[in-house]
């Protein structure tokens, strides 16, 4: 079943620059994808066109079928979770529980609703045994995962990660990785946003290029891509994971 479609989209910030064009694509329930690209391919614009911080100049985004483009920012992140890629407010003092349960108390659930789901995530995301301790005491790989269970407590069918694993070394790479692949075990739809693409093809199913904003490859039945071809199609070095 198809969760997520991109339908012929293009996109321009200014009229400066054409920033996506013509972007078609789709994204099965269930899947881990990774859409991968050079810095400025236009990955993160993506993103933001799905979970509509801005609009697409042509061209349709489908959830579950239907066009949202008339659906608000509020809306769409009921069912479309998004990790940015520099979750803030990492080093505060705000307990795990606190963090996590802060997006049910806005939505207005009862305490004992958001004790139980605020309980779920964290035991999902191995971190029920923290949920009293501060923030700033987790190791990076579990700030990461505070960020994620933040979204999974408000059940959404997707996530999206923008550079889930940027900068970090390979110890905390795993971590993260071997968490999502558990996850997406659970149901999830996972996608990825990465340029970082050394360690990525190897947990997801299906991989999506972009290069200067179009899309130039992706995995189908009759054609599987190889690290080679991602790495040549991207026009990607092989050792751009660390950088
Ligand atoms: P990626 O995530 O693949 O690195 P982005 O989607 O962030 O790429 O950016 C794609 C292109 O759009 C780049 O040329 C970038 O400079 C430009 N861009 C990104 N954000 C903005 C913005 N807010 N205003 C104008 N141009 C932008
Ligand atoms: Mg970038
Ligand atoms: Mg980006």
């Amino acid at each position: 079943k198809v969760l997520l479609e991109l339908d012929d989209i293009s996109f321009s910030y200014n009229e400066e620059k054409q920033v996506l064009k013509d972007i078609s694509f789709k994204i099965n329930e269930g899947e881990m994808v990774s859409i991968v690209g050079r810095n400025g391919a236009g990955k993160s614009t993506i993103s933001k066109l799905v979970c509509g911080f801005y609009k697409p100049t042509n061209g349709k985004i489908l959830f579950e079928g239907r066009d949202i483009a008339n659906d608000t920012i509020k809306e769409r992140c009921e069912k479309i979770g998004f990790v940015m890629q520099n979750p803030n407010q990492m080093i505060s003092n705000t307990m795990i529980f606190d963090e996590v349960a802060f997006g049910l108390k806005i939505r207005g659930f009862s305490d004992d609703e958001i004790k139980e789901k605020v309980y779920n995530a964290l035991k999902v995301c191995g971190l029920y045994g923290y949920r009293n301790w501060p923030i700033s005491a987790l190791s990076f790989g579990q700030k990461k995962r505070v960020t994620i269970a933040s979204i999974l407590v408000l059940n959404p069918k997707v996530i999206i990660l923008d550079e889930p694993t940027a900068g970090q070394d390979f110890k905390h790479y795993s971590e993260i990785m071997e968490f999502l692949v558990s996850l997406n075990k659970q149901g999830v739809t996972i996608i990825m946003i990465t340029h970082d693409m050394h360690l990525m093809l190897e947990y997801t199913d299906k991989v999506i290029v972009l290069s200067e904003g179009k899309k130039v490859a992706d995995d189908s039945a009759i054609n599987i891509l190889t690290d080679k071809d991602v790495i040549e199609k991207a026009n990607l070095k092989e050792t751009s994971i660390y950088e």
